[in-house]
């Protein structure tokens, strides 16, 4: 794998994080932030919420069995899928990788973010094969998609192709297990401390039934 300081894009190494009014006040009690310009009326709606969503990530890391430092939840996991394209990925320059057929909003990202989407085939058993995935990429690709179970195919990928496209690619393989719920296999969120380059994306949206609260997770190291 390439280091994170090679992988992410230099806008994105560079940035000094924002800074909420929330934030500087943390550990005091206070009944007005007017610093934050919020109105004291229509609780609790008028509040900022928790930038960094911690008593959320400590209910989900009971369930899900992987500590808060290594999630990061989205608006669905389709905003997950755009911040690997804006974490990644240089406009223009840079590449993905995705089996086919799989999720429709891959390609959707890359598109939104100009970043060439490169098609592998899955084979006659809809599985992915490491080596055709491998040999599609360049020196430019920063992002593998592999679904699993797969949609529109609903199928599993291969574990053990899976785990040679994570020990053999440079950069990040994201694996996207909102369908994980409906199958007994490991999810690969277990396997997050093994492997450097991993993201895993689950969301509420399907055996959850929660699409309205469009809430989705990415477990990574904690680098990523
Ligand atoms: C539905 C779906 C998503 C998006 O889920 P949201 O969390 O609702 O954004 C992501 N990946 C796959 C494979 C899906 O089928």
């Amino acid at each position: 794998m390439k280091t994170l300081n090679q992988l992410v894009r230099p806008n994105i190494l560079n940035l000094a994080p924002y800074s909420c009014a929330r934030d500087e006040f943390k550990g005091r009690e206070a009944r007005v932030f007017l610093d934050a310009n919020e109105s004291p009326y229509n609780s609790p709606y008028n509040r900022y919420p928790d930038p960094l969503q911690l008593a959320l990530k400590e209910k989900l890391s009971r369930i899900k069995g992987v500590p808060v430092e290594n999630m990061c939840l989205g608006n669905g996991s389709d905003e997950t899928i755009d911040l690997a394209y804006r974490c990644f990925c240089r406009p223009g320059i840079d590449n993905v990788v995705a089996i086919e057929p799989t999720y429709g909003m891959y390609k959707v990202c890359a598109d939104i973010n100009n970043v060439e989407y490169r098609k592998v085939l899955l084979d006659d058993n809809y599985q992915l094969s490491a080596d055709a995935i491998l040999a599609a990429c360049n020196g430019n690709t920063k992002l593998i998609w592999i679904c699993s179970p797969n949609n529109p195919t609903g199928n599993l990928m291969n574990a053990e192709e899976v785990e040679k496209v994570l020990r053999q690619f440079e950069g990040i393989v994201v694996v996207d297990e909102a369908y994980s719920d409906f199958t007994k296999a490991r999810s690969w969120r277990s396997r997050i401390s093994e492997f450097p380059n991993i993201i895993v994306l689950n969301t509420m949206s399907k055996a959850w039934g929660c699409a309205a609260i469009r809430l989705g997770m990415a477990f990574a190291s904690k680098d990523i």
